[in-house]
């Protein structure tokens, strides 16, 4: 079994990891590793940030380091929130309140003909005592939903809907999310580039 440790404190991300790569890796995270310090995301794209992250974390930690970085492109907004989307509403913003904010910003662009498009895109980054070893990507292309719709999830699964889908991915369990997420798409490259 391989051990990989996924640089994010985020428990939702660390799920669908363990998920999708399933029996053969062990996925720790930062939770774990207390000490190593939180890395500040300044780079312009997500590849960018997701490299900051893995390097940071592979100095401190002997094995195979998985960084990711994500967010969601609206068109209607110019690509906003991007690599804004953790703290679109502020620093110390929640999940709530960026999809809030989302909202308000759609409204006051005006109307779109339909539903705004936007996808989600995720960068992961694999890192080996400050090497990088491989980058990984993953797109789900969809619409922004008018209010928030499910309690699955997190950040804003309940105001994307997928392309082709009519439930949100709040609405969704686990399994459906990870049969077309962007992260899952990019995990899935990871799993088969280290099985390799
Ligand atoms: P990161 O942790 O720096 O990658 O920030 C990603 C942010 O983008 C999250 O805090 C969410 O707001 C948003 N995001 C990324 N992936 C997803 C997803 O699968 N569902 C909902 N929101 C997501």
């Amino acid at each position: 079994m391989q051990t990989l440790l996924l640089a994010t404190r985020n428990a939702h991300k660390t799920r669908e990891f363990s998920a999708i790569l399933g029996d053969e890796f062990a996925v720790r995270d930062l939770r774990s590793e207390p000490t190593l310090p939180l890395v500040e995301e300044t780079g312009r794209t997500f590849v960018e940030n997701a490299m900051l992250k893995a390097v940071a974390a592979s100095q401190c930690f002997p094995g195979l380091v998985v960084a990711d970085d994500s967010g969601l492109e609206v068109d209607l907004l110019g690509g906003a929130p991007g690599v804004f989307s953790a703290r679109y509403a502020g620093e110390r913003a929640g999940d709530q309140e960026n999809t809030k904010k989302l909202l308000r910003e759609i409204a006051r662009c005006g109307s779109s003909i339909g539903l705004p498009t936007a996808r989600f895109r995720c960068a992961l980054v694999l890192a080996r005592e400050e090497e990088v070893l491989g980058t990984f990507a993953g797109v789900a292309e969809g619409v922004i939903v008018s209010a928030p719709r499910g309690d699955t999830g997190f950040g804003y699964d309940p105001v994307f809907m997928p392309a082709g889908a009519t439930k949100t991915f709040a609405e969704m369990s686990a399994a459906e999310k990870n049969q077309i997420s962007h992260r899952a798409q990019a995990i899935r490259a990871l799993r088969a580039a280290l099985l390799a």
